[in-house]
């Protein structure tokens, strides 16, 4: 029988019959696996904390006919304080959503696991706003799955022009010049600040890209182009997402 020791996160769980439950990690080395957690859900359970939805921890599988089986789970971080509130679990559970339409099964990207992890951390143990938490994480994602936008020269004629706008089928910069010629007439404006944002996001080490504030202004600029940069690149509309950005209309007008 074969053993596969790994540091995962538990990106889903779904509930079987009584006890049981079958859970889907994110797991280093080894990408998405789904495995059977028996008896996970009865309080005596050995398994009852370290199989629970956005646990990360050392987990000991067997190899069974058709999935993994959890052996041993040992909890390593429970991001405790995202449980705590409605928004942060809704920005969590988009999160886990988004990196988990990104990888195919069995395919490890040990990257993005990281990213995963630090922006999870990020949102459970400070304040860092969570809109800008989701900016970070889906600009620097996308890059890391091969869709890096192009931030430094017009993706149509290579210019470097002061001013520009981000289009994106077009994979990034498009120059003054070359915007009426596109087929995609979707361009949207980019300001100085928000290319400097993204560039930031993209160049820097993984473990220095949330240490900066933007404006509010450069913040919705910045949500309107990686809604854009997903939306026609992943092609999938999130329900968790649709869901929080009806909860942040409500809190910001207060209706
Ligand atoms: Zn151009």
């Amino acid at each position: 029988m074969s053993i596969l020791r790994t540091q995962a996160l538990v990106i889903k769980e779904t509930n079987v019959g009584e006890a049981d439950k079958i859970i889907t990690l994110f797991a280093r080395g080894k990408g998405k696996v789904q495995a059977s957690a028996r008896g996970a859900r009865s309080p005596r359970s050995r398994l009852i904390a370290g199989t629970q939805f956005l646990c990360y921890g050392d987990f000991i599988l067997y190899k069974g006919k058709e999935l993994y089986r959890v052996s041993q789970s040992e909890v390593i971080e429970n991001f405790y304080n995202i449980r705590n509130s409605i928004e942060k679990l809704s920005y969590a559970t988009y999160f886990v959503e988004l990196a988990s339409e990104a990888i195919d099964e069995g395919y490890a990207n040990n990257n993005l696991l990281k990213l995963l992890l630090n922006t999870l951390h990020m949102l459970s143990a400070t304040n860092k706003e969570p809109r800008l938490l989701k900016i970070i994480y889906e600009l620097r994602l996308m890059s890391i799955i091969g869709y890096a936008p192009n931030l430094i020269v017009c993706t149509n004629c290579g210019s470097n022009e002061q001013k520009m706008y981000f289009n994106s089928a077009a994979g990034g910069l498009v120059c003054t010049n070359c915007l009426p010629k596109l087929k995609s007439r979707n361009s949207l404006m980019l300001s100085e600040g928000a290319l400097y944002a993204m560039r930031y996001i993209l160049y820097s080490e993984l473990n220095k890209i949330f240490s900066f504030e933007v404006s509010p202004k450069v913040q919705d600029e910045l949500d309107a182009i990686t809604k854009d940069f997903l939306l026609t690149h992943i092609g999938k509309e999130f329900k968790t997402l649709k869901y929080l950005e009806n909860i942040i209309t409500t809190t910001k007008y207060g209706h």
